[in-house]
């Protein structure tokens, strides 16, 4: 075997995290993930002599070449979620991929997200509950830019600093009590126009709330 193929490039196109792998010969590596908008991420995997025990003290030592290492690694990580599972690792033919190996795993992935998605719309059709769409469903409709009904994420939910109601990040007006929360978005969406209208009337209106609040007190303290 040449020298070349001791090292081969293991790449990854997905932003997903894996956990370090294990492997007795090797101890343990880390998949790297594109960061900063790159397309892709390359880790080295290594040829490794591992020893294998064959008793009465005897050992032979087996060399496992960089590509069989890279392989099993694959493997391991593509085929982690049920039938025709991919998460856009492969091995590369040479030390960076090429455009062809690229598009070729984009397609694959894209394949495996659709899939995904088909299964959580079936969920979401049979049981219109949540908790039955799986992290990994969400993620592959994010990833191919589709709107679904159940791709609402329940953590990033705020509370709208006027009323206290629970609000989409991200959102110009609370649908709730009106208040503009982000001015940009809102006269781009052509509604701050109604905020000058509502600080004409809306505010007066919380004032009103307040006065009564505060008789109401009085009241209570008169009698
Ligand atoms: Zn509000």
């Amino acid at each position: 075997m040449n020298k070349q193929s001791d090292v081969v490039s293991l790449v990854n196109i997905s932003t997903q995290k894996w956990p370090a792998r294990h492997r007795t010969y090797f101890g343990s590596l880390t998949i790297q993930s594109p960061e900063g908008g790159a397309a892709y991420a390359v880790t080295p995997v290594r040829a490794c002599t591992s020893m294998m025990d064959l008793g009465d003290k005897r050992t032979m030592e087996i060399r496992l070449s960089a590509q069989e290492i890279a392989e099993d690694l694959v493997r391991e990580i593509n085929g982690d979620s049920g039938e025709g599972s991919y998460h856009g690792v492969f091995v590369a033919a040479g030390t960076e991929p090429t455009k062809e190996e690229l598009a070729d795993a984009q397609k694959k992935l894209e394949a495996f997200q659709r899939r995904l998605v088909e299964t959580a719309d079936l969920e979401w059709e049979r049981s219109h509950n949540m908790m039955f769409i799986t992290d990994l469903e969400r993620r592959a409709a994010r990833e191919l830019g589709l709107e679904k009904p159940w791709l609402y994420d329940p953590k990033p939910m705020a509370d709208c600093p006027a009323c206290g109601e629970k609000i989409r990040p991200g959102v110009a007006v609370c649908r709730t009590c009106g208040a503009i929360l982000d001015r940009e978005k809102a006269a781009k969406f052509g509604l701050a126009e109604r905020e000058e209208k509502w600080s004409g009337e809306g505010r007066p209106q919380m004032d009103k709330v307040g006065d009564k609040g505060k008789r109401g007190s009085r009241e209570a303290d008169s009698r």
